[in-house]
Parts: structure tokens; C-alpha cells; sequence
């Protein structure tokens, strides 16, 4: 089987497991993921799992990035902002709801976001905007987001990325240490209305 056809097998897979929108069912289609895993996980791009990526860190499973994708329900031309740039494929399946200029991902580690600009420049995303530096500060030069998102768990929403939320927007992310449940809030009235979606596994914010 080509990538595409095993990508195209995969998501099959999802749509119906985790009754997917059309919207995230067709960037999960269109992101070539064996792009992003480094060159010795490539045969495993497409099955179902988290795969290392470096520095101790992992790319989410594509199954997390789906129901995360769902979760947030963006609209093109919507602003969003990714906490954990990783290897740029969950910011890449973003940008194709989105567009590409309209996200703005922010990794702690120089040599991932290094390596996440490069393969998001060759495979169609340069327009994503990566920065390297804390993720809890946030991006506030860019501010506001209609959402945020965090692939690394937290105890807490940080409270600048609360504020660089846009009324009516949603953050989304794993909170928790051990025991994680990935939660989204609602920001209302200036605070955060909460829901939970389950218990995850992500590796821990830095
Ligand atoms: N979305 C990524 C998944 C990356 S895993 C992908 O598609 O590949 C989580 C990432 O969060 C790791 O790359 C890790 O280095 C990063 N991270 C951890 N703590 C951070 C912080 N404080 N600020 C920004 N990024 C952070």
C-alpha cells in the first residue's frame, strides 16, 4: 500500500470509531503524517499510535488529534493557538481547517520547532507560525485566539493563555499529572466554563 492509501485505511478507521466530522475527516485526509515521524518510525506513521519524536517527547496518536480536532470545531479564517509544536502535525491538521497563517504554535525545544518549521515549510504549511520559548506565556502579540490548545498536560489552564482567549473561545487541552482527563473551557464572561471528555495521556507540560 502507498502512505495515501494506508492514510486513507486509517481514517476510515477513525471516522467510524469515533464518529468524526467531515471537516476533521478531510485535514486528517489530506496531512501526510509519515512526513512529520522521523524517517525511522515512517512504517509506522499510519497506525493508530503515539510515536517518538525526539527529545524525549511523542507525536500524539492520530486518534487524540482527531478527537481534539472535533473537540474545538474551528472554522476557516478562525485565530489558534497550539501550546507543544512537537514535530507540527497536529498544527498542519489544524491549518487545514483553518488555514495555514491563522495558526501559531509555540514549542519549548529549539530542535523540535526547528525541525517542525522545516517539514511544515516542505509539505504545504509554511505559513504556520512557530515560536520557540514557554508555551505558559503564551503568544500575546497575537492575541486574541478563538482557541487554544495544549499537547502537553498541565495542572491548570495558565492564566495568560486564558486571557489571550477571545470571548466565547475555547482552550482546550490534557490537565492533570499522572492521571490526565482532557478538558475544554468555555471562556464566559471573562472565567472558563468547564467540560471533561475523558482521561488521556499526554506527557507532562515544562
Ligand atoms: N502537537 C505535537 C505533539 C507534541 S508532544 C505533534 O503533533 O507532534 C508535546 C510537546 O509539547 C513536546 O514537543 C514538548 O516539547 C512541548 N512542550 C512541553 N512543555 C512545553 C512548554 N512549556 N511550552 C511549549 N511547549 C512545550
Amino acid at each position: 500500500m502507498t502512505a495515501q492509501e494506508q492514510r486513507h485505511a486509517l481514517v476510515d478507521r477513525l471516522v467510524e470509531r469515533e464518529r468524526l466530522d467531515e471537516q476533521t475527516e478531510a485535514a486528517l485526509r489530506a496531512v501526510p503524517r509519515h512526513a512529520f515521524v522521523p524517517d525511522s518510525r515512517a512504517e509506522d506513521a499510519y497506525r493508530d499510535r503515539p510515536l517518538p519524536i525526539g527529545e524525549g517527547q511523542t507525536i500524539s496518536a492520530p486518534h487524540m488529534v482527531a478527537i481534539m480536532t472535533d473537540l474545538l470545531s474551528l472554522s476557516p479564517g478562525e485565530r489558534v493557538l497550539e501550546i507543544g509544536t512537537g514535530c507540527g502535525y497536529h498544527a498542519a491538521v489544524t491549518a487545514e481547517v483553518v488555514g495555514p497563517e491563522h495558526v501559531y504554535s509555540v514549542e519549548y525545544h529549539d530542535s523540535l520547532a526547528a525541525r517542525a518549521r522545516s517539514t511544515l515549510e516542505a509539505v504545504g504549511y509554511g505559513e504556520v507560525s512557530v515560536r520557540c520559548g514557554d508555551g505558559k506565556d503564551g503568544w500575546k502579540a497575537n492575541a486574541p485566539f478563538e482557541a487554544v490548545y495544549l499537547t502537553c498536560a498541565a495542572g491548570d489552564f495558565p492564566t495568560p493563555l486564558v486571557e489571550q482567549l477571545r470571548e466565547g473561545g475555547m482552550i482546550l487541552g490534557p490537565l492533570g499529572g499522572d492521571t490526565q482527563v482532557l478538558t475544554e473551557g468555555r471562556k464566559t464572561d471573562g472565567s472558563l466554563q468547564r467540560e471533561t471528555h475523558g482521561q488521556v495521556r499526554f506527557v507532562p507540560l515544562k
